[in-house]
Formats: C-alpha cells, structure tokens, sequence
C-alpha cells in the first residue's frame, strides 16, 4: 500500500466571490513507504494547502486521499481524528513546543493522549530524543534550547505516535545554514530508521537534492 496517495485533488478558496481562487488543480501525488520526497514551491503556489489536505486538516473539492492504504473519503470525522492522530506526524517552520513542559514531556503528551502506557511512553520519548542527539536535554523546557533543538524535539514528537506518513511545512526555515543541516541530518536518520514515509516542503534546495525525490509545485499543478 501507498503511505499517501493524493488523486485528482483540487482546491480553492471563497468560492463565487470576487476573491475566488483556484489553489490546486487534479493534483497527483503517490508516496511509497519509506520515501522521502521534498516539494518545492514559491510562495503562495499552495504547498501549505497541499500538505493541510494530504493530513486530513482540511478537505478537497474534489479528488481522492488515501493512507496507508484506507480511502479517507466519506469517513467520519471521528475516524479522520484517529487516522490523523495514529498515522501523520506534522512538523511546522515554528516548532509549537508547549513552552511549560520540557522536551521529553512533549514527545510524551501525544503518546499519552493516545492511550499509550506512561512507562512505555516515556522510554518512547528518551529513545526518540537520543536518537537525534538530545538525550543530555530531555528534561530542558523549549526556551532553554537552541531553534534547532527545539526543532529537532518537534520532529520527535512528530514521530512519537509511530506515524506511517510524515508531513513537514518548512521545517528548516527559519534556521540558519549550518543549523539546517544538523536539523536535516536528524530528521534524515529517524525516517530512515523507522521507514516512514515523509512529503518536506523546503526552499532549500540542498536539503531537496538529498532526498529520494523531488516534486514541484507551479500554478496548483506537480511537476517532476
Ligand atoms: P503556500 O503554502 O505555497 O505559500 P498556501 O497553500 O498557503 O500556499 O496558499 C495558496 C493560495 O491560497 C494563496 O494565494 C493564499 O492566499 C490562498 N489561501 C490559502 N488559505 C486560504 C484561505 N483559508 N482562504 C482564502 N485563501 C487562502
Ligand atoms: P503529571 O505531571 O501530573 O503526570 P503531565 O504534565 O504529564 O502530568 O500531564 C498530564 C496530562 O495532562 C497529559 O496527558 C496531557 O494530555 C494533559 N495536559 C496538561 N497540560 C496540557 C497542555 N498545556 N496541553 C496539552 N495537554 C496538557
């Protein structure tokens, strides 16, 4: 089964009004598991929209997602709520650590909200933090951590529900180059160590030449 499989989505905004406009056109998208694919696209081409969609934060128009397999069609919101919650992981350009608990408590809130046993959450959150180096910052609050710890804490806990599809809105965009780097060396060795798949919009086109694959996003239409 495909991690994600995007068909025919299109998507607009304020339809019939002066304002109308026509985000996405039938777009086409399959990611299988464990690939990496970076989407690139100026400003304002929709990726923010292409990515709300593909994790169940907002509906198409028309045309088709599918998850691991499970057409999302017609689900209820319920169900959209669980697979949302069970199977993607979403990482911003900000990280939206809750700023009162520390990096291990945010990687363990998911779990627990989840229904994960707080012993088996915990050891998930220690694992998950020394996996990208932070295991020595595990009881730090986000103010006391550099932007690209505290990123690195957000992949963490993007992760910390064992998602099958990873979904990352400029998750290096406001580090500086070499920050980026080590952000994006991270987030390279927990995909590939637990062979999720992830969809990263990134402007930095270093970081896209890295990964599996590249997809662009012009005018609501993928290239590549
Ligand atoms: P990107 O993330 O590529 O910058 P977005 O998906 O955020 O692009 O937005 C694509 C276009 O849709 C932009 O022109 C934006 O102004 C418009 N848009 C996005 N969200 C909304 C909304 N909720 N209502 C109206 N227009 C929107
Ligand atoms: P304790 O220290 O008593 O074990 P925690 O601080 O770990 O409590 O939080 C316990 C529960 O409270 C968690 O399951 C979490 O869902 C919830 N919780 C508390 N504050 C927040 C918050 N600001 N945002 C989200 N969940 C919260």
């Amino acid at each position: 089964n495909a991690a994600l499989r995007l068909s025919g989505i299109s998507k607009g905004y304020n339809k019939g009004l002066p304002n109308e406009v026509q985000v996405l056109h039938e777009v086409d998208l399959t990611l299988a598991p464990g690939e990496l694919v970076a989407l690139v696209a100026p400003s304002g081409a929709g990726k923010s929209t292409l990515l709300h969609i593909a994790g169940l934060l907002d509906t198409p128009d028309s045309g088709g997602v599918e998850i691991g397999g499970e057409d999302m069609t017609g689900l209820s919101d319920r169900r959209r709520t669980q697979v949302r919650r069970n199977q993607v992981g979403f990482v911003y350009q900000f990280h939206h650590l809750l700023p009162e608990f520390t990096a291990a408590e945010n990687v363990l809130l998911p779990q627990l909200a989840n229904g994960t046993p707080r012993p088996e959450a915990e050891a998930r959150a220690g694992q998950l933090l020394a996996q990208v180096g932070l295991a020595a910052r595990a009881d730090h609050r986000p103010a006391a951590m550099s932007g690209g710890e505290q990123q690195r804490v957000a992949f963490c806990r993007a992760l910390a529900n064992a998602p099958r599809l990873l979904l990352a809105d400029e998750p290096t965009g406001n580090l500086d180059p070499a920050t980026s780097d080590t952000v994006f060396e991270a987030l390279l060795g927990l995909v590939r160590e637990t062979g999720l798949a992830a969809l990263i919009a990134t402007h930095n086109l270093d970081l896209a030449a890295r990964m599996d694959r590249q997809i662009r996003l012009e005018a609501g239409t993928i290239h590549g």
